[in-house]
């Protein structure tokens, strides 16, 4: 399917495609859809609960999924004391972390220019420790990403459960994002083929809330009526 990013070369997604902050984040392939403006990347990465964390040890090479959310000029990790990617991380290992959201297949009139769209980011460096002041305010900062308020209902983390949990950021220093975002792109004389060519977009969309145990005398919190909202709006 990626076949057609070989034609797809026309500067139909006008992004930038100067000023990536180092030579390994700038994009050669297809370059117009690079997008070094910190704003995208933010903004691709607030959309995301989820990043995957690569990395190399005796072992080879590892790629894992994990959550994050992002602080500012910073993207966020947290995990088990235990965990040998935490562990390792903690220990300045260099990383790969990439996001990836896809929004439409394109279904084009030759097989060779099928393509997707999609917002994706990629940043390298090494993860620091989060302080232990500062480990309780970053974690709040997680849940807030999750579900806006909860911080103030749920249970604080307990001493031994913030001293479990190592909590790591990664600065966004040497990020790029790489986004895709138009129809389909034939060549001239596939133009009249009898095949239907278009996009099939597609979100990750929130569906009816299913609580656990009774329901509080204050009824749902305002996150939970506005994903069921979002639910209902979109007839899930
Ligand atoms: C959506 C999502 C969110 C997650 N969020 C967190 C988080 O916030 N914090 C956290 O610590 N962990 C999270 N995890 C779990 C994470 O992927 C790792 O399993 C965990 O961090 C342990 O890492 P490790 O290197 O210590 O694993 P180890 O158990 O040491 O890994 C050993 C081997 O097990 C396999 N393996 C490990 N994890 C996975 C996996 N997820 N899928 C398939 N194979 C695997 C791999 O072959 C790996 O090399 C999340 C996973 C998912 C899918």
């Amino acid at each position: 399917m990626s076949q057609s990013d070989n034609n797809d070369t026309d500067s139909v997604d006008s992004v930038a495609t100067q000023g990536a902050p180092s030579s390994r984040t700038r994009v050669r392939r297809i370059a117009q859809r690079a997008d070094y403006d910190p704003a995208t990347l933010h903004a691709i990465l607030d959309a995301a609960y989820v990043c995957h964390v690569a990395f190399a040890d005796a072992q080879g090479v590892h790629c894992i999924p994990t959550a994050c959310w992002r602080e500012g000029d910073h993207l966020y990790i947290h995990g088990s004391n235990g965990s040998r990617m935490l562990k390792l991380a903690a220990e300045g290992a260099q990383v790969c972390v990439t996001v990836t959201h896809i929004d439409c297949l394109v279904l084009a009139r030759s097989a060779f220019n099928h393509s997707m769209n999609y917002r994706s980011a990629m940043i390298y460096g090494a993860f620091e420790v989060v302080a232990d002041d500062h480990k309780s305010a970053a974690l709040d900062a997680f849940m807030e990403h999750i579900a806006p308020g909860r911080v103030h209902e749920a249970r604080a983390g307990k001493r031994n459960e913030l001293a479990a949990t190592t909590v790591l950021r990664l600065p966004l220093d040497e990020a790029v994002a790489k986004v895709r975002a138009h129809g389909v792109k034939d060549d001239e004389e596939d133009l009249d083929r009898p095949v239907w060519a278009g996009v099939l977009p597609m979100a990750l969309q929130p569906l009816a809330p299913e609580r656990d145990g009774d329901l509080l005398p204050d009824g749902e919190p305002a996150y939970v009526r506005e994903w069921a909202r979002r639910a209902a709006a979109a007839g899930r």
